[in-house]
């Protein structure tokens, strides 16, 4: 059987070898009032998917069909569909499946905070039914989450917006970066190279922040003001003491971060976000007198609003994450997730080419 029945994806079997993801066919959830299906064109391959493929975060349903950084066209609408979608649309995809749409959370525009929200990868619907991503020829979701890409963008390149992207644009957005304000980005890999194009996008000073020297050069060229190698300058946060009205930690981890001192650099009623989504097992360890004056907490995602805002600032600024194309395959993709074992990606994949595989 094939669509609509059945759908195709490189899913990973056995969270102990995933480097060796393999094509299977599965029976997509049952089609919502409200779902539309996408023909997956291509999606970029985020810190969450490897996450979730090695078992990071603990086991997920097999076979587990990974990547939310989804572009396809429409190619379906459920019969009560009314966000104006057509079909052939294209469309992109994040985190985010569902979310009820009704709750207070949801409708002040923090959806992605719902406490019904299904993530678009190994998380259970209602039903019981595992989601499933866009390492697929197919995906079936809510449309609300379906957000609609401007004329001009290139769908490869864009990709990274969708998770990533969006990941450290919904708290600088939130915590009022722009013009005036001094801005650090600490953590330059995948979501942290797109963090310093988007805040100079949005007018701020940039500080790049980063352990060694080895991103100064990436940094500069991305559009950082200043660069900080914390492991270089060890009296880094003196040199930057009050310098800072936010912060956004864009590490896998924060265990590599010392709360004792980057406070230091901060101003009053400056802001610490991160944006780390690590294992399930870490716990943040913080000696509350650093933090005086001075305010942490944690962001997840963004809201539909803000995706669109995200792609319509792309689209305006020219921001082009820095994307190696992948053809999909069984192997390619396997060694996609080795390769971010080593760290060895500048900065961000996107599988392409689905027609061949599917
Ligand atoms: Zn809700
Ligand atoms: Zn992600």
């Amino acid at each position: 059987m094939a669509y609509p029945e059945t759908f195709s994806g490189i899913a990973i079997l056995d969270n102990k070898d995933y480097t060796h993801p393999k094509k299977v066919d599965f029976e997509p959830k049952v089609l919502g009032d409200h779902d539309v299906d996408l023909k997956v064109e291509c999606c970029g391959v985020c810190g969450s998917d490897h996450h979730m493929a090695c078992g990071a975060w603990g086991e997920s349903a097999k076979p587990t069909v990974l990547g939310h950084e989804v572009i396809g066209t429409v190619v379906k609408l459920g019969p009560k569909c009314n966000t104006g979608l057509k079909i052939g649309d294209r469309v992109g995809v994040g985190a985010q499946a569902f979310a009820c749409l009704e709750c207070d959370r949801c409708k002040s525009d923090n959806e992605q905070y719902c406490r019904k929200c299904v993530w678009t990868i190994g998380a259970p619907y209602a039903d019981g039914y595992s989601s499933k991503g866009g390492f697929g020829n197919y995906v079936r979701l809510h449309e609300h989450f379906a957000v609609p890409i401007p004329e001009g963008l290139d769908s490869a390149t864009i990709a990274p917006l969708l998770c990533g992207g969006i990941t450290v644009y919904s708290p600088l957005l939130r915590n009022g970066c722009g013009p005036d304000k001094k801005v650090g980005i600490m953590g330059i890999g995948g979501i942290g190279h797109m963090g310093i194009m988007l805040t100079k996008a949005m007018g701020a000073e940039v500080y790049a922040i980063s352990r060694s020297n080895a991103k100064k050069d990436d940094s500069f060229k991305l559009g950082a003001d200043h660069y900080i190698a914390t492991k270089e300058e060890p009296d880094w946060a003196t040199k930057y003491d009050d310098t800072l009205d936010l912060v956004i930690i864009c590490a896998g981890s924060l265990t590599d971060i010392d709360f004792d001192i980057l406070p230091k650099v901060m101003k009053v009623g400056g802001k610490i976000i991160s944006i780390a989504a690590p294992d399930a097992s870490e716990k943040l360890e913080i000696n509350p007198f650093g933090l005086l004056g001075v305010s942490i907490a944690n962001s997840g995602i963004g809201s539909v609003k803000e995706i669109k805002q995200l792609l319509q600032l792309a689209k305006e600024k020219d921001i082009k994450p820095w994307v190696e194309q992948v053809p999909m395959g069984e192997d390619a993709l396997g060694q996609v997730f080795a390769r971010m074992d080593k760290g060895d990606v500048r900065y961000r994949f996107t599988m392409v080419d689905y027609d061949k595989v599917f």
